[in-house]
């Protein structure tokens, strides 16, 4: 009955502002509004939560395909994204910047969209997108030339397009776009190519630029055109001019939380790898080697850019362990406003959400050895013998000493986002047990060229698995149970009122687990690897769940002995689509 309620309070918001189509009041009520889904992560909170039971634990074994759709061409691989429906037409997109409208009844193409893409384009991680953002009557995506589209959802036709940054100079864009008040909010991509990390806001009717806002201490912050405040404070935590190609890349995108008012973005690793050459590699003068805000997460005030609070998982940053990995407002059982969110570096963080103040940190995988734990300010115990060491130390001068270190530079966890359970209370975390040998080695930086001033090769941890989905109380940090699987987890969780978890696997298999026990319910083999996300809504009270299949991203471009688990998986790009038969879902 609630969803009948909001629609027509929708309703009347729409008539009253300028905007036709999707307005600030269905993206607030995502989560709520079930029969469509018109952000990324299910609510911009990125809960990835649906109060849909119609589909649950008793029938489920019933979900049956009801349609399926292929992306077609030879462009086959890598399929991230997490899909839109709204108005009858799901909207989702492909790798190598293509977007495609579907006939949500049907699977029935309605329109394509394929980004012309010039040479020399530089993604790091697979040619993949995560998904489109939509408002007012324009789908907007971003392309891999670091460019931010905005297209009529009904024709698919351009109605704005704006470069966000030099992809000659190594700048991508793959996360799905943020929507609030109006302003479409995007980061960049490009960490590995010596890069500044920057959260842009435009005005979705035109795509005019409001604000930006860089991720590293001293580069200036813009408003309407003008300088507006710098970010942190020159030369506090960062040596000479290391600050100038300081990484720190925004490449997944933020969250929004509507309580507090305020945008969550993370910051990628500090540039380059070797930290040695940014006084990360030993403490140096109290802080100064921090290389702030690179690692970190950062609170935004949506108006105007400015930053209102900070915490760096990472300090002192030797192992690619990006901040970036989403950002998730939910309730504690408590009732406390809480941030949770699962760190590359192997450990689970709940901050506060006045001012992202630290409460707690536990490991979420099984093997860190970096660090021997996180202190009562939230800042990591470094494990020093286990950085990487200094080339300027050894003997010629060109390689330093070799260590091995878990979780590997592709993270405890990656950009494949976790969901919360309103329903269960605990967070369900796709993680991974693995490891990698690293040295560092001297770099210049060179524009448009990679700037890591490292090697490495990535190791399993154990023989029987890699991928680890856990379900996680965040707060006791304790684990519920863990579901194995052979390959690396590199696809997006949900959950239910159902009491259902659905995630996919690199093999093909697309999942339904019990959220109280971990076990089994339902399973499909969608014929490619899973490293997209799912989603649920219902339509003429039936209760439907997609998800995209696809092999690719960064694990077999870069997993070293990983990569073999999965590198012979067929590629692949079909929107798979499921429900219950209505006879069969009554119960
Ligand atoms: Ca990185």
């Amino acid at each position: 009955m609630n969803r009948f309620i909001m629609t027509a309070a929708a309703g009347i918001l729409a008539a009253t502002t300028a905007h036709a189509g999707v307005t600030e009041s269905d993206l607030k009520n995502d989560q709520t509004m079930t029969n469509q889904v018109v952000t990324n992560g299910m609510g911009r909170h990125l809960q990835r939560y649906s109060p849909l039971d119609t589909i649950n634990k008793e029938n489920v074994d019933n979900l049956v395909p009801a349609w399926a759709f292929s992306m077609g061409g030879e462009k086959q691989r890598g399929q991230e994204a997490q899909p839109i429906v709204y108005d009858g037409v799901m909207y989702v997109t492909g790798s190598y910047s293509r977007m495609y409208a579907i006939d949500v009844m049907t699977g029935k193409e309605l329109w394509q969209y394929d980004a012309r893409l010039p040479e020399g384009i530089l993604p790091c991680c697979d040619v993949i997108n995560r998904g489109a953002a939509i408002y007012g009557d324009n789908i907007y995506f971003g392309t891999l030339d670091a460019r931010i589209v905005a297209l009529d959802r009904k024709t698919g036709k351009v109605a704005w397009r704006k470069k966000i940054a030099d992809y000659k100079a190594g700048y991508s864009y793959t996360a799905a776009p943020l929507i609030v008040d109006g302003k479409i909010i995007v980061g960049n991509s490009g960490g590995e190519f010596g890069i500044v990390g920057m959260v842009y806001a435009y005005d979705a009717d035109n795509g005019d630029l409001i604000w930006t806002r860089p991720m590293i201490e001293g580069h200036m912050g813009t408003y309407m055109g003008k300088e507006s405040t710098m970010t942190g404070e020159l030369n506090a935590t960062w040596p000479g001019d290391m600050w100038k190609t300081g990484g720190g890349a925004t490449w997944l995108g933020g969250s929004y939380d509507a309580d507090t008012d305020t945008l969550v973005f993370g910051a990628g690793n500090p540039a380059p790898w070797n930290s040695h050459l940014r006084n990360a590699g030993t403490p140096v003068d109290g802080n100064k080697g921090d290389n702030l805000y690179a690692a970190s997460r950062v609170g935004i005030d949506p108006e105007n850019g400015e930053i209102k609070w900070h915490f760096q998982t990472t300090p002192r940053e030797g192992w690619d362990y990006d901040g970036v990995n989403e950002v998730v407002a939910y309730t504690d059982r408590s009732g406390n406003k809480r941030y949770a969110t699962a760190d590359r570096n192997g450990y689970f963080y709940v901050l506060n959400r006045e001012d992202g103040a630290f409460v707690s940190a536990s490991p979420f995988v099984k093997d860190i050895s970096w660090a021997s734990g996180i202190d009562e300010t939230g800042r990591p115990i470094f494990v020093e013998e286990n950085r990487p060491g200094n080339p300027a130390a050894s003997a010629d001068g060109k390689k330093g000493e070799v260590i091995f270190a878990s979780p590997s530079f592709l993270g405890g966890k990656n950009w494949m986002p976790m969901a919360f359970s309103q329903k269960t209370g605990n967070f369900y975390v796709p993680s991974n047990e693995w490891g990698m040998d690293i040295w560092n080695e001297p770099i210049t930086y060179k524009k448009g060229a990679a700037y890591l001033g490292a090697g490495f090769t990535i190791k399993p941890n154990y023989e029987d698995h890699i991928g680890s989905l856990k379900a996680i109380d965040p707060e006791t940090g304790e684990w519920k149970w863990e579901f194995k699987n052979d390959a690396p987890l590199w696809g997006g969780v949900m959950t239910t009122a159902g009491g259902l978890v659905f995630f996919g696997t690199p093999e093909g298999e697309f999942i339904a687990l019990d959220d109280e026990t971990g076990e089994k319910l339902w399973s499909f083999q969608t014929g490619s690897g899973i490293v997209g996300q799912p989603i649920t809504w219902e339509m003429d009270g039936e209760q439907y769940v997609s998800i995209v299949s696809g092999s690719g991203g960064a694990v077999p471009l870069w997993g070293g002995e990983v990569a073999k688990k999965v590198n012979y998986l067929n590629q692949g790009g079909m929107v798979w689509t499921f429900k219950v038969p209505r006879q069969m879902a009554q119960n």
